[in-house]
C-alpha cells in the first residue's frame, strides 16, 4: 500500500499488518546499527507509520469533527483560544522546580485562578491540586474526614442519592466510608424524608450533584443543607453539572461545605482521552486549615508555594496539579468575563430546545422542565426488541456521538443528551431529526448497527480479555 492515498477507513490493520512479514527493515535508515535485526519493528517507513496513526485517529469521533451530546461529560468545543494560551512557551516550557522568583507569572496565574473558581462556587478557599473529578471527591472527602477528626467525633457514613455519579459511592467507600443510598421521589429530586431519616450522629456527608443527573435542580436544596448541617454533617458539591449554574447561583449560596470543579467539562480543557484533566475543590472556612499542601501564598509581594499548613490532610498530587490545564480554564474564564453567566443560560437553552423537539419521540421520566442535560427512555421500544444500546450505536451511523446510556439507573433503557452551549440550531434540530428516524426505524437493521463497521464490538468481551498489545493478541 506504499504511495497510495488513503482515507480514513474501518479496515485499518495494525503497523504490523501493514508492514507484512519481514519485520525489520534497514532501508529506512532510522534504526541504529546496534539494533538492526534485533527489535520487532513493522517494515514501514516514518511517514507510513504516520499516516497509519492519522487514519486511525480519524475513526474516532471527536467534538472536534461532530456532535457529541454525552450527557454529564459536557463535551463541549474548547475554544483554541484557551489552547493557544497553554501553548505559551513561558507556560508550556517551564519546569516545576524553577525558582519562584522565575515562575512568578505562572503562580500568579494559580492565584487568580484559585479566587474566580472560589468567587464561582461560593467558596473561601480553593485547592488547584486534584487531576480529576473523582479525585476531587476523594480529597474533599479527606478534608471532611481530617474536619470530623479535628472535632474529636468519628462519623462513618458518607449518604449519596441513587441518581449519583458511581465515582461518589466509590470514592466514599475508598475514603473508608459506608456508602447509604438514599431514594429519589417521584419528581427525580432527593427524597427528604428517606434523607433525614438517613441522617444520624454516624453520618460524615451527604454527597450531591444539583441539578442533578437527570437534569433536575434539587429545588429543596437549602432545606436539605439545614438537615444536613442539624446533624452534624457536611454537604459536598459534585460539580460536573457546575455547567448549567454558573453565574446564575453559587453551591456556597445553596448551603454547600465543599466543592470540586471539572476543569476538563465546564472550564474549556478537552477530555475523553484527549488529555489530562483537573478536579480543583472549594471549601467555606472551617475546612480551609485542612487543604492540602503546596498551598500558593504571597509574602512581600512575591508568590510563593508553602507547605507550612499544620492541619494539611498533605499532598494530593506531584507538585501542584495539572497546571496547562489550569492556563486553559484561566484563558476559559477570562475570555468570558461577567458573562460566564450566559454560557450557563445557552447550555439550559439548547438542552430545553431538544427537549421540547424530542417530546413525543421518546418518554422522558420525571416532569418536562430541564437544566443543561435530560434523560429519555427507551423502553417501549423494548417490545420491538430493541434496546438503547441499539439507538446509540445507530447514531454513530449518522454522525452523531452517543448519548451517555444506562446512566442514571433509575430510568430503564436510559439516555442522558447534553448538547452544550457550543452547539447551534441546526446541529440540534439534525440530532433530533435523526433520533426521530431511528426510532421509527426497522428493529432488525438497528439490531446491525453500526453498520459502517465490519461488525458491532462485543465490549463484555474486550473488556474481559484484556489484549492490549500485538504480541498479547497473537497469542490467544
Ligand atoms: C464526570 C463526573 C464525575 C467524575 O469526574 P472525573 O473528572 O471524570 O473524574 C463525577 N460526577 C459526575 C456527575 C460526573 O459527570
Amino acid at each position: 500500500m506504499t504511495g497510495q492515498y488513503r482515507m480514513a477507513r474501518y479496515d485499518e490493520g495494525t503497523v504490523f499488518e501493514i508492514g507484512g512479514e519481514s519485520h525489520v527493515r534497514s532501508a529506512t535508515g532510522h534504526i541504529p546499527d546496534g539494533l538492526k535485526g534485533t527489535v520487532d519493528l513493522p517494515d514501514l517507513t516514518e511517514a507510513e507509520v504516520m499516516r497509519h496513526y492519522v487514519r486511525l485517529s480519524q475513526m474516532n469521533h471527536c467534538v472536534e469533527s461532530g456532535f457529541y451530546p454525552l450527557g454529564s461529560c459536557t463535551m463541549k468545543h474548547n475554544p483554541r483560544s484557551s489552547v493557544w494560551a497553554a501553548t505559551l512557551p513561558g507556560f508550556a516550557s517551564i519546569h516545576p522546580e524553577q525558582p519562584f522568583s522565575t515562575v512568578q507569572g505562572a503562580l500568579g496565574l494559580m492565584y487568580e485562578l484559585e479566587r474566580m473558581l472560589a468567587e464561582i462556587g461560593g467558596m473561601k478557599a480553593v485547592t488547584l491540586q486534584p487531576a480529576a473529578g473523582a479525585q476531587g471527591e476523594y480529597t474533599g472527602l479527606l478534608l471532611i474526614k481530617a474536619y470530623h477528626e479535628a472535632n474529636g467525633e468519628s462519623r462513618d457514613q458518607v449518604i449519596v442519592p441513587d441518581t449519583a455519579h458511581g465515582t461518589n459511592p466509590a470514592t466514599a467507600a475508598m475514603a473508608g466510608y459506608d456508602v447509604i443510598e438514599v431514594p429519589s421521589a417521584d419528581d427525580g429530586t432527593v427524597d427528604l424524608d428517606a434523607l433525614k431519616e438517613a441522617l444520624s450522629d454516624r453520618t460524615a456527608a451527604l454527597m450531591l450533584t444539583n441539578p442533578n443527573t437527570l437534569g433536575i435542580f434539587e429545588g429543596r436544596v437549602t432545606e436539605i443543607a439545614k438537615a444536613v448541617h442539624e446533624s452534624g454533617a457536611l454537604l459536598y458539591y459534585d460539580g460536573a453539572n457546575l455547567n448549567a449554574i454558573m453565574g446564575i447561583t453559587k453551591p456556597g449560596a445553596m448551603g454547600f461545605d465543599v466543592v470540586h470543579f471539572n476543569l476538563h467539562k465546564t472550564f474549556g480543557t478537552p477530555h475523553g482521552g484527549g488529555g489530562p484533566g483537573s478536579g480543583p475543590v472549594g471549601v467555606v472556612e472551617r475546612l480551609e486549615p485542612f487543604l492540602p499542601v503546596p498551598r500558593i501564598t504571597r509574602e512581600n509581594d512575591m508568590f510563593v508555594l508553602s507547605d507550612d499548613v499544620p492541619a494539611s490532610i498533605g499532598k494530593v498530587q506531584s507538585f501542584y496539579g495539572n497546571f496547562l490545564v489550569l492556563v486553559r480554564a484561566y484563558a476559559f474564564i477570562k475570555s468570558h468575563g461577567s458573562s460566564l453567566q450566559e454560557v450557563s443560560e445557552m447550555a439550559v437553552l439548547n438542552a430545553n430546545y431538544l427537549v421540547a423537539r424530542l417530546n413525543g419521540v421518546l418518554p422522558m421520566p420525571y416532569g418536562k422542565l430541564r437544566k443543561h442535560e435530560f434523560v429519555l427512555s427507551g423502553e417501549p421500544l423494548k417490545e420491538k426488541g430493541v434496546k438503547t444500546l441499539d439507538v446509540a450505536k445507530r447514531l454513530g451511523d449518522m454522525g452523531f456521538h452517543a448519548p451517555t446510556i444506562y446512566f442514571p439507573h433509575i430510568v430503564e433503557e436510559a439516555m442522558m443528551i447534553e448538547p452544550t452551549e457550543t452547539e447551534d440550531k441546526a446541529t440540534l434540530d439534525a440530532f433530533a431529526d435523526a433520533l426521530t428516524c431511528i426510532v421509527s426505524e426497522d428493529p432488525e437493521g438497528l439490531k446491525c448497527a453500526p453498520t459502517e463497521v465490519e461488525a458491532r464490538v462485543d465490549e463484555v468481551f474486550a473488556a474481559k480479555n484484556m489484549w492490549l498489545t500485538w504480541d498479547l493478541a497473537q497469542q490467544d
